[in-house]
């Protein structure tokens, strides 16, 4: 590494994307070339793929030693990934993307000409999700709109992890010990000064989607309670307006059959309120349980991910 001159690192998350691989180091190389006043460092981490990525991306490696691979244990989901990643990576500025060519390499000379002009942080926000299925652009837009309302930290509509972070701000986010860690949200509450580029979302170029509506449902679960604690508070006032209504009630009830006598004929009122308090008691617990676990997962203090090898070298931060 030349004095002075810059370091870019780019932090991939591979599970099993092993028809990407080729077309993915192409097209980043390719972005490369129109940037020579940078080095660029790519950090590749295999999170337990079961097909031929790691040995494709192997091939890569051998020939480019910009290409650096991760290789975990297991498949420990993408914001594992992300985590190592930053950990492993060297360079003054940091770009998560997606392997699947979904976040296009081509925004990345935009992305760095911002953080030469002083932007600590660039999101790329998709313009356009037509590529998404409705379903998904529907979810998505329902959990901003609620974790926005719910949390003190805003996170950004239509960002995800693809962006270009500082050093400094990569040092900030390595300092957050939490072991849930919800990406968007944590790159979110660090700050710092942020720019935000549009772009357009693409299909993806091969294999599938990794993020099935149940994980997304789980994803979404995991953003809200971690960065809120409103859900829990919740309980507590629909509780009382609940023992409220239910102590009216009881009175009108006892008054009824103190005036009028025994009234049989209350069956059906009567398994109305225990089914339903019943459920509300049962959401409730669920929800206790959400933070609970939390915390139980918390405490436990496992590494986030385990890391089986490492191929390529890594560079030094000084020369
Ligand atoms: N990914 C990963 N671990 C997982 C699931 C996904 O590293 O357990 C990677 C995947 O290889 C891709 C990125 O995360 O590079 C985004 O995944 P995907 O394209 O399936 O998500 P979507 O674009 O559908 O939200
Ligand atoms: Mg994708």
């Amino acid at each position: 590494m030349t004095q002075g001159r810059k370091t870019i690192s780019l932090i991939v998350p591979f599970h099993d994307e092993a028809g990407g691989v080729s077309l993915f180091c192409d097209a980043v190389c390719a972005v490369f070339a129109q940037l020579p006043e940078y080095d660029f460092e790519v950090v590749c981490i295999d999170d337990g793929s079961s097909d031929r990525t790691l040995a494709g991306l192997m091939r890569v490696a051998e020939r480019d030693p910009r290409f650096r691979i991760i290789e975990f244990s297991r498949n420990f989901g993408k914001e594992a990934a992300l985590t190592a990643g930053m950990h492993e990576a060297t360079g003054d500025a940091l770009i998560p993307i997606d392997a699947d060519l979904q976040d296009p390499p081509e925004l990345i000379p935009d992305m760095v000409a911002a953080w030469r002009d002083g932007a600590e942080v660039v999101l790329a926000r998709r313009a356009d999700r037509s590529s998404d299925t409705f379903f998904k652009r529907n979810s998505a837009a329902l959990f901003y709109r609620l974790h926005n309302r719910l949390s003190a930290v805003q996170i950004p509509e239509n960002v995800g992890d693809f962006r270009l972070m500082d050093r400094a701000v990569v040092d900030a986010l390595k300092q957050l010990p939490e072991r849930h860690r919800f990406m968007k949200g944590l790159f979110a509450w660090v700050g710092f000064r942020t720019v935000t580029l549009d772009y357009v979302r693409k299909p993806r170029v091969a294999d599938k989607s990794k993020f099935p509506g149940w994980k997304l449902w789980n994803f979404a679960l995991e953003g809200i309670t971690s960065f809120s604690v409103v859900p829990l508070r919740i309980w507590s006032g629909i509780g009382a307006i609940g023992a409220l209504i239910t102590f009216i009630y009881g009175l009108v009830i006892v008054t009824r059959t103190l005036l009028l006598g025994v009234d049989v004929p209350g069956y059906a009122s009567l398994l109305v309120v225990v089914l339903f308090f019943g459920s509300v008691q049962l959401i409730g617990i669920g929800i206790l349980g959400e933070y609970v676990g939390r915390t139980y997962m918390e405490s436990k203090n496992r590494p986030l991910y385990i890391v089986r090898k490492r191929h390529g070298a890594k560079r030094g931060r000084e020369p």
